[in-house]
C-alpha cells in the first residue's frame, strides 16, 4: 500500500522537528503538521525567553555587586517593554531558523492542527494526507488549578507578553518554573510573593539542594511563603486581591500559576486508533517510544516521561534510528542532567539522597557550603553548595547537585563523568580549576555526617 508520506508528524517542537529531519536524512519522505509556531515550548514560550529574562533580572543584582568592585554606575531602571521588543526579535529569529531547518531537510510543512481519523490517516486544515508511520509531539500545556476567580491569573504563556511589568506579583507553585519566574520578577524589581502548598519547594530534587534554594531566594527578598495557597481571586480596583486558604489576603497586580502542565492530547483523535493515554493524558509508550498502537509513536512532554527539550530530542533521535535506520535504540533515560535557573540556579544529575539511600541503602555523602569568591568584596551573601553522592561499594558518584552561579554550565560536564561510571576515586584523581566554584566538585576528602 503506498501513502503520501513515510512519516506524519504532529507538533513542530524541539522532538518533532529533529525527529522529522533526522528521518528525512534517513530517505523518509515526511510531513508536519503545526497549528501555533513552529519551535514548540522551548523555543517560543519555554526554555529560550525564559533564560532572556533569567539574563535580564540578574543585572539588578550586578549593578550592586559592580559598586564594591570599584565601578559607579548611574541610576539603574528597567525598561520592560524593550525587552520584550528584543525578546520577541530573538524568538522570530529562531522560530525563522526552524522554518528554515524543515525546508533544507525536506519537511514538508502544514501550518494548521492536525487530527489522526484512522491508524493512517490524518486531517491537516481541510485535507486528508495518509502516512506510513505518525508521530505525536505536541508537548504539553500549563494546568490552572479550579480555584474560584482562576480567570484573572496568568501562567508562564501569558507571563513572556504582559503589556506592563507587575509591580506586586504572586507566583503559585514550587516547581522550576516557580521558582524561576519568582526569581525573574524579583530581580526586575517586583516585590514577590511565592506560594507553595507543600513542605519544601522543589520536590523531588535532593533536600539540601531544596533547602539551599528556599534559603537563598529568600535571602534575595522574595517573600516564600510554604503551605500556603490561594483559595479565591477577585479583581478589585487597586489590582487583585488573593485570599489563601489560612484567610489571610494579599493584595497583588498580577498572580501567576505554575502549577504543573499537562500533555496536549485534546482533538487529537487518539481515541480512533487505540492509543493508550494515563489518567493525566500522558501517551503510554514503551522503550522505543511506540505507543499501543503498532505504527504510532510519541516523544516529549505528551509522553511525561522526563518534560526537558533535550530529551525530547534524543527520543526523536532513537525514534527515527529505530523506524528509518533499521537501528532499534531505546533512549535511557537515567542520568539526566539539568538545571532549574532559579537564582542561584541548580545543576542535577543523578540521584538525589533520598533516592540513593532507598536504591543502594548505605551511600557516602560529601558537600561543601561556601561563600563564592565573587560574593568576597561585594555586600551580596549570595552562597554556594556542591554536593556528591557516592555509592560505596563501587565507589561510584551517582549524584551530583549544585547550587550557584552557572551551576546549569557546570553540570554538563559533570552529567559526562556520572554518565560513564565514574568513580570517586577517579574525581579525587581529577585536578580543580582554581580559582573555581567547580574545583569543589574534585576537592572534597572528608565525608559529611549532617542531616
Ligand atoms: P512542576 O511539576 O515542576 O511543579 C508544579 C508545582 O505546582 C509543584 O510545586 C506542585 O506542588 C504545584 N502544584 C501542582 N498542582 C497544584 C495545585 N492544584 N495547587 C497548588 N499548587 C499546585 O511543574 P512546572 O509547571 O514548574 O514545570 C513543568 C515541567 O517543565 C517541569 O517538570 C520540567 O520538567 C519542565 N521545565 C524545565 C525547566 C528547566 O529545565 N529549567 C524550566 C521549566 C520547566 P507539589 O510539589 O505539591 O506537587
Amino acid at each position: 500500500m503506498s501513502f503520501d508520506y513515510d512519516l506524519f508528524v504532529i507538533g513542530a517542537g524541539s522532538g518533532g522537528v529533529r525527529a522529522s529531519r533526522i528521518s528525512s536524512s534517513f530517505g523518509a519522505k515526511v510531513a508536519i503538521a503545526e497549528e501555533y509556531r513552529v519551535g514548540g515550548t522551548c523555543v517560543i514560550r519555554g526554555c529560550v525567553p525564559k533564560k532572556l529574562f533569567v539574563y535580564a533580572s540578574h543585572f539588578s543584582e550586578d549593578f550592586e555587586d559592580a559598586a564594591n568592585y570599584g565601578w559607579t554606575v548611574g541610576e539603574a531602571s528597567h525598561d520592560w517593554k524593550t525587552l520584550l521588543r528584543n525578546k520577541d526579535t530573538e524568538i522570530d529569529r529562531l522560530n525563522g531558523i526552524y522554518h528554515t531547518i524543515l525546508s533544507n531537510n525536506n519537511v514538508e510543512l502544514y501550518e494548521s492542527r492536525a487530527e489522526i481519523i484512522d491508524k493512517n490517516t490524518v486531517r491537516v486544515g481541510d485535507k486528508k494526507v495518509t502516512a506510513k508511520y505518525i508521530l505525536v509531539a505536541t508537548g504539553g500545556t500549563p494546568v490552572m488549578p479550579d480555584v474560584p476567580g482562576i480567570e484573572h491569573a496568568i501562567s508562564s504563556n501569558e507571563a513572556f507578553h504582559l503589556e506592563d511589568m507587575p509591580k506586586r506579583v504572586v507566583v503559585v507553585g514550587g516547581g522550576y518554573i516557580a521558582v524561576e519566574f519568582a526569581g525573574i520578577f524579583n530581580g526586575l524589581g517586583a516585590d514577590v510573593i511565592q506560594l507553595y502548598r507543600g513542605e519544601q519547594i522543589l520536590r523531588g530534587f535532593d533536600h539540601h539542594v531544596q533547602a539551599m534554594v528556599a534559603q537563598e531566594i529568600t535571602k534575595k527578598g522574595i517573600d516564600l511563603r510554604v503551605k500556603s495557597n490561594p483559595a479565591k481571586i477577585e479583581k478589585a480596583d487597586t489590582g487583585l486581591v488573593v485570599t489563601l486558604e489560612d484567610g489571610s489576603v494579599i493584595e497583588t497586580d498580577a498572580i501567576m500559576y505554575a502549577t504543573g502542565r499537562r500533555p496536549n492530547v485534546d482533538g487529537l483523535g487518539l481515541e480512533n486508533v487505540g492509543v493508550e493515554t494515563k489518567p493525566n493524558g500522558a501517551i503510554v509508550v514503551d522503550e522505543y517510544s511506540r505507543t499501543t498502537a503498532d505504527n504510532i509513536y510519541a516523544v516529549g512532554d505528551v509522553t511525561d516521561r522526563i518534560a526537558l527539550t533535550p530529551v525530547a530530542i534524543h527520543e526523536g533521535m532513537a525514534f527515527a534510528e529505530t523506524v528509518f535506520a533499521g537501528k532499534p535504540r531505546a533512549f535511557d533515560h537515567s542520568d539526566v542532567p539539568s538545571a532549574v535557573f532559579s537564582q542561584p540556579p541548580v545543576g542535577s544529575v543523578g540521584l538525589t539522597e533520598a533516592e540513593a539511600r532507598e536504591k543502594f541503602g548505605e551511600v557516602d555523602i560529601y558537600k561543601s557550603e561556601f561563600r563564592p569568591m565573587k560574593q568576597t568584596l561585594t555586600l551580596g551573601s549570595e552562597r554556594a553548595m556542591v554536593k556528591l553522592i557516592v555509592e560505596p561499594k563501587s565507589d561510584r558518584v551517582v549524584g551530583v547537585h549544585i547550587v550557584g552561579a552557572d551551576a546549569g554550565e557546570i553540570i554538563q560536564g559533570i552529567g559526562i563523568a556520572v554518565k560513564c561510571g565514574a568513580t570517586k576515586e577517579q574525581f579525587d584523581a581529577t585536578v580543580g580549576v582554581h580559582p573555581t566554584l567547580a574545583e569543589e566538585i574534585v576537592t572534597m576528602r572528608e565525608k559529611y555526617t549532617g542531616e
